[in-house]
């Protein structure tokens, strides 16, 4: 089995594109066979090398791998590189008579329907828009045999097209360029791509590359046709869903393992979404023919639910450097510089609470930066109303001995019972003194996790 993924290079890696890559990998993986990474970017002005570099960034840390093979860079072939053998098959098939230059336009293929049937494919070898053969300023068009051009999908099943239907379709342009189901056709064969897996709107485009690769005298490989990604409201996945790029969901803090267990199951046969399977799992299990025909629904709720399995899986010293290195990234370097001690803590303090590493922060970056800003929590709670049960909570919190999570938990549970006041109505100041806001890890737990100064310190400043 030889799979590739071939993304064109025009912008980031969607999460569509991603699960497309994924299948792939999960079929090469788990068959024995070889993935192959093709940049397709015959588009000049829209590919970039960032764009690439984007792409190939997101593949790795996503885990998805791809095999070197002959020809290309690093196991990266490059479409554009195959020019020459793109020309020099059209050249080829002009020889052999199936295909021919032509000078036919949008209008002129109008026109040949309007008089024969519009269901009726344009023939344009008996036109007067027919080129002479050695007019290189004429595009080229394949001339479509009779009969019938059957795209076998492993989703879908068989879809017939009548020939007739079909137009020739031009496979280059007046410049001699190659077009695109050409390039991708040759390229396929030429790299014995046996399963092309890719996603459903490159459909249309089939029956054309089935034509060429029917001219050359060669075997089609399997197609699999996947359906669209949709979001929770059926409609087509976009950014108005939240994040839709791969690099969009690692700065959103999620880890890549949840993100491919995610989507390896999105829309996947009779496995739920909720299904947790590690990659060795999903590439024994993976079976392309069991994707469903039905747009798949990509719920990041679900995603976040997922991911938050697979930190609380990380031990603690394994989440604390995943956070780490994501707080290094996201601009938090310095305030958590020299305070590994602290970090720990606080990732231990918070895990259950969080659902990727971004969450982390907003939730514990207080211990580290001092209380945060929020009017609104500390009118609340720190107001005239809570000024006594906080003063007596000080006065506790001073005098507990040792100073652990245990101890303080006891002792300000006593002060609630001692004061005939509700819990939060103590436990709540005291929290939005050391953080500013009424969102945070246990109370009990930050305050040991500041220690016994740091705390008095800032319940003195709410008090102040
Ligand atoms: N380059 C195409 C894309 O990015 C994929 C073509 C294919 O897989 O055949 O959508």
């Amino acid at each position: 089995m030889r799979v590739r993924f071939a993304p064109s290079p025009t912008g980031a890696l969607h999460i569509g594109g991603a699960r497309t890559a994924l299948y792939n990998w999960l079929m090469a993986r788990g068959g024995g066979g070889r993935m192959l990474l093709r940049i397709e970017d015959t588009d000049r002005e829209r590919s970039t090398p960032e764009n690439v570099e984007q792409i190939l960034d997101a593949l790795r840390w996503l885990g998805i791998d791809w095999d070197d093979a002959e020809g290309t860079e690093g196991g990266i072939a490059f479409q554009t590189r195959h020019e020459p053998r793109h020309r020099a098959v059209i050249e080829q098939l002009l020889a052999e008579g199936k295909a021919y230059r032509s000078h036919a336009k949008a209008d002129d293929v109008k026109a040949y329907k309007e008089r024969l049937g519009a269901d009726r494919g344009f023939r344009g070898a008996e036109e007067p828009t027919r080129a002479a053969a050695d007019d290189a300023t004429a595009a080229v068009r394949l001339v479509v045999p009779d009969g019938e051009t059957v795209v076998r999908d492993l989703i879908r099943g068989d879809t017939t097209f009548r020939n007739v239907h079909l137009d020739d379709p031009v496979i280059a342009r007046g410049d001699g360029s190659p077009l695109y189901n050409l390039a991708v056709a040759v390229d396929d064969l030429d790299a014995g791509i046996t399963h092309v897996v890719r996603g459903e709107d490159h459909l249309s485009n089939t029956p054309k590359q089935l034509l060429v690769l029917q001219a050359l005298g060669a075997e089609p490989p399997q197609y699999a046709h996947l359906p669209l990604l949709h979001g929770p409201d059926g409609k087509k996945l976009s950014k108005r869903h939240g994040a839709a790029s791969v690099q969009e969901l690692r700065e959103a803090g999620y880890l890549a393992d949840a993100v491919i267990n995610y989507l390896a199951l999105l829309g996947w046969g009779d496995e739920d979404d909720e299904t947790i399977l590690s990659r060795a799992q999903l590439q024994e299990r993976f079976d392309v023919s069991r994707v469903s025909k039905n747009p798949a629904r990509f719920d990041e709720q679900k995603l976040r639910w997922m991911n938050g399995r697979y930190l609380r899986a990380q031990g603690l010293d394994e989440l604390t450097a995943t956070i780490a290195e994501h707080l290094r990234r996201t601009g938090h370097g310095d305030a958590i510089a020299g305070r590994d001690d602290l970090l720990r803590t606080a990732v231990e303090i918070s895990q259950e609470k969080i659902q990727t590493v971004q969450d982390l922060w907003p939730l514990a970056g207080f211990l580290f930066t001092g209380p945060v800003d929020d009017p609104k929590a500390r009118e609340k709670w720190l107001g005239e109303a809570h000024r006594e049960h906080l003063a007596a909570a000080r006065a506790a919190l001073a005098a507990v001995e040792p100073f652990t999570v245990e101890a303080v938990d006891a002792t300000l549970r006593e002060l609630v019972g001692a004061r005939g006041a509700k819990a939060k109505d103590v436990f709540q100041p005291v929290r939005v003194a050391l953080a500013g806001t009424a969102v945070s890890p246990g109370v009990f737990e930050s305050a040991v996790a500041l220690g016994r100064e740091e705390t008095l310190r800032r319940i003195d400043a709410a008090l102040a």
